[in-house]
């Protein structure tokens, strides 16, 4: 029995033992596949920013927290998701992260055009108006356009700002976050707040201020918040855009709502209507009440009445007043003045302070509060002393920046009284601003030098057409400074035509920024008008909106002065030619005229000279007569061999000159037919010559005039005419004509081409001094050329350039 009692009890502790391994091991499962590395897929990433308050900052834990971070908890939970956040400090940070995949949504982020290029939104989670807060008792505000000339405080990353801040007309101030600005407006520092309006009354109304500021006008915008997704994740969007949906109809998203925003007006509901009818009823018991007694008892009620309702709205009010100090951004402390024996301020205690303050003055480890400010801070003397007494005693709220060298930091302190001798600073550690302002000063100095450096004109314009500024360059061509151009537009500078195409060329260019290119004019500081080129492009914000456009411009006035000169020096060459041509033509009309007539008279004479030779023949006529008809006869056939050659120049120049492909050897075999060769001369030539593209009356006599010369012009035993050719380019055959001739000496190359042109008497060699004229004139008919090289007593070779068929001729 004890044995079996024993067995059972083992199998009892045996299970048990299991049981406890088995979750044990359920419960290391987790943290062992963390350890591996494994990614759990139900994880998402979400960006959050350190201070926008109300949407996303962190609370004391250094926890994201915000009215976004409530709703993507609430829809991450819907969709079954586990939220991980990962914290930036800058909006741009938060888009690159989503960009290049650090973070898988944004949330609550406003959706506009641009951002929907790099990410999808789910449906709208919020959508709420942009208004301008004012005091109640201001009566001047009443829309948007009241705030000309106005004080007008924004909180600068917000849409206050991107809306107001190219607005000239209106004087633009700067609060860290809504509390502040709603502290300025309500000190009477500034006119205006203009914030989204969920925000301010929630702030209001939790301070229990809401009586002390209204609305003006209508809102200056509508903006919705959703989601932002990495484009292209379409089933998280799917499973988040479902969550939204859900959770915004339901009691939840209101609860949200209520808690960041002070609850959603729900109408007039069953529980209103019965409610409002007791108070009917009981207003009218009431009435009965009081016509039975009209008496002592009557006021007394009446007087204690009020004394409870003040009571209660004064707790209420305190209520409120203590949040806002204790969960305030700012650090906020209360002072008394410390006066010495003569009554003069010496000092300040600090009686309270909130938890902003130790948090921003970190290097503070003590309490502080009944402590002096001298020897807190450790500055010998309390910071601001003369100052914060004057205020203290008095004095106007007043703005002040503490510079603590020996820690390095900044502080904007904003200080007022609210009981005489003592005063309160609201402050903020500006530090990092500072700094970056400091950079950004020093980036704009090396860019205005940068500017000035550039000989060029450059301008640039902010994104309603309003100039920012220009370099010195266009100062110089323009006439305005710098300064001078500021809130100036277009149809400031120039007329109206031309501003009207600047204006348009702008608008058209921040619809579409892309670099923009064209000609057009601009008229300079001296009133003269100047072609130029512009060249422009657009820059972009914070939020990676346009922001304005950047141009510069050339003057090209010389470049097109040098394109007039060209062209009116082209006028005038195309007008010349064509004088010359007709010129050429008369010319040769003449020639041909008059040789021709010339050839009657002559033959006349001719014969007449031969009759009375063969007349006088019986005759014995003394010697010198007869050596006169002689000499007469050859005279006569001298004029009609230049006459012929005359006619034959100005017939080269009236043929029909068509070009065609002609095999040059054919061409060769031709011509030598027509030739007749003295017995101790040779013509050579290979039989591979190549074809030109010529005309073949023109190339037969150009040839036949340089092959004859070649004959004639020698006095070598064995004359020897050697004719090659050959393709020289792409365009181009060269034909050579070499003789072992007389030579022609260099200074005389050119002057040999012009007709009647000849280096010998008539009596050494026959001519006419025209043969190498229609030379030179049929190759250029035949758009080609002729030169030649010789060297007296060595021969001459003169080389015809003409064209060569294109490949598709051959
Ligand atoms: P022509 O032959 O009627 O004299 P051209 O116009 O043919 O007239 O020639 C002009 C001159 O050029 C000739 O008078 C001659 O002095 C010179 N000339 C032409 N061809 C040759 C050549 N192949 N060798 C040497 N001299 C030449």
């Amino acid at each position: 029995m004890t044995a079996y009692l024993q067995l059972r009890l083992n199998i009892v502790m045996t299970c048990f033992a299991l049981m406890i391994a088995l979750v044990i091991l359920i419960l290391i499962s987790p943290i062992m596949a963390a350890e591996n590395g494994e990614q759990d897929p139900s994880i998402i990433k979400i960006a959050s920013l350190d201070d926008f308050p109300p949407q996303y900052f962190l609370d004391k834990t250094g926890k994201a927290t915000g009215f976004a971070i409530d709703i993507m908890n609430e829809v991450a939970d819907i969709a079954g998701l586990k939220p991980e956040y990962i914290i930036f400090k800058t909006w741009d940070e938060v888009q690159l992260a989503l960009k290049n995949g650090t973070v898988d949504v944004i949330p609550n982020m406003g959706i506009t055009e641009r951002r929907k290029e790099f990410a999808d939104f789910t449906l709208p989670v919020e959508t709420f108006p942009v208004s301008i807060f004012v005091r109640s008792s201001e009566t001047e505000i009443k829309s948007a356009k009241d705030l000309t000339g106005k004080r007008v405080t924004v909180v600068k990353v917000n849409i206050g700002y991107v809306l107001l801040k190219d607005n000239k007309s209106i004087n633009l101030n700067y609060a860290v976050n809504a509390q502040e600005a709603m502290m300025l407006l309500l000190s009477g520092y500034t006119d205006a707040v203009v914030y989204p309006r969920p925000v301010i009354e929630s702030l209001a109304l939790k301070s229990g201020l809401s009586d002390r500021m209204k609305v003006a006008g209508e809102p200056l915008e509508e903006v919705s918040r959703g989601i932002a997704i990495s484009k292209g994740r379409t089933e998280l969007f799917n499973t988040l855009n479902n969550a939204v949906s859900d959770l915004i109809t339901s009691n939840d998203y209101k609860e949200i709502y209520a808690r960041w925003y002070g609850g959603i007006d729900e109408g007039w509901t069953t529980k209103h209507l019965s409610l409002s009818l007791g108070l009917l009823v009981a207003s009218f018991l009431a009435g009965l009440i009081l016509i039975r007694y009209q008496s002592l008892a009557k006021f007394s009620k009446e007087l204690k009445s009020r004394i409870v309702e003040r009571t209660r709205q004064l707790k209420e009010s305190e209520e409120n007043a203590r949040l806002l100090f204790e969960t305030s951004f700012l650090g906020i402390a209360e002072h008394k003045l410390i006066y010495d024996d003569r009554g003069l301020p010496k000092d300040y205690t600090i009686s309270n302070v909130n938890p902003a303050y130790y948090h921003i003055l970190d290097f503070i480890t003590d309490t502080v509060e009944g402590k002096k400010a001298s020897e807190v801070y450790g500055t010998g003397e309390a910071p601001f002393l003369e100052e914060y007494s004057l205020i203290a005693r008095g004095g106007p709220p007043t703005e002040l920046e503490l510079n603590f060298e020996s820690l390095n930091r900044i502080f904007r302190i904003f200080a007022y009284s609210h009981k005489s001798d003592s005063f309160v600073t609201v402050f903020e550690d500006i530090t990092e601003r500072k700094e970056a302002e400091s950079r950004e000063k020093g980036y704009n100095r090396f860019i205005s030098s940068l500017l000035s450096a550039i000989p060029i004109p450059v301008f640039y314009k902010d994104r309603k057409g309003y100039y920012i500024g220009c370099n010195t360059a266009f100062t110089e061509m323009m006439g305005p400074t710098s300064e001078e151009i500021k809130g100036k537009t277009v149809y400031d500078m120039a007329p109206k035509e031309i501003a009207e195409v600047y204006h348009q060329k702008d608008l058209d260019l921040m619809a579409n920024p892309e670099n923009q290119m064209y000609e057009f004019k601009i008229k300079d500081k001296n009133g003269i008008t100047r072609p130029v080129i512009f060249a422009k492009d657009v820059f972009y914000d914070d939020q990676g909106n346009v922001a304005g456009l950047i141009g510069t411009f050339l003057d090209i006035t010389d470049r097109r002065n040098a394109e007039l000169a060209l062209q009116k020096k082209e006028e005038k060459y195309r007008i010349l030619a064509s004088e010359l041509s007709r010129a050429n033509e008369e010319l040769s009309q003449y020639a041909f005229v008059v040789s021709h007539d010339l050839k009657t008279p002559l033959r006349a004479i001719h014969n007449y000279s031969t009759f009375i030779a063969e007349d006088m023949s019986g005759l014995d006529l003394p010697e010198t007569v007869r050596q006169d008809l002689k000499g007469l006869s050859k005279a006569v056939k001298q004029c009609q061999g230049l006459v012929d050659d005359l006619l034959e120049f100005s017939r080269i120049g009236r043929i029909n000159s068509d070009l065609e492909i002609l095999n040059l050897k054919n061409i060769l075999d031709e011509v030598l037919e027509g030739i007749s060769l003295p017995a101790m001369a040779r013509i050579i030539f290979n039989n591979d010559l190549p074809c030109v593209k010529a005309n073949s009356i023109l190339l037969k006599q150009v040839l036949t005039n340089l092959i004859t010369n070649g004959i004639k012009f020698n006095n070598s035993p064995e004359i020897l005419i050697e004719i090659s050719g050959k393709q020289i380019s792409e365009s181009t055959v060269e034909i050579m004509i070499r003789d072992n001739g007389i030579g022609i000496d260099e200074k005389y190359h050119q002057q040999i081409f012009q007709v009647f042109q000849r280096l010998h008497t008539r009596s050494e060699y026959e001519g006419s001094g025209v043969g190498l004229a229609i030379v030179k004139k049929g190759v250029e008919i035949m758009g080609g050329s002729v030169r030649l090289e010789s060297t007296p007593g060595k021969g001459t070779i003169f080389f015809v350039s003409l064209q060569a068929p294109s490949e598709a001729e051959t």
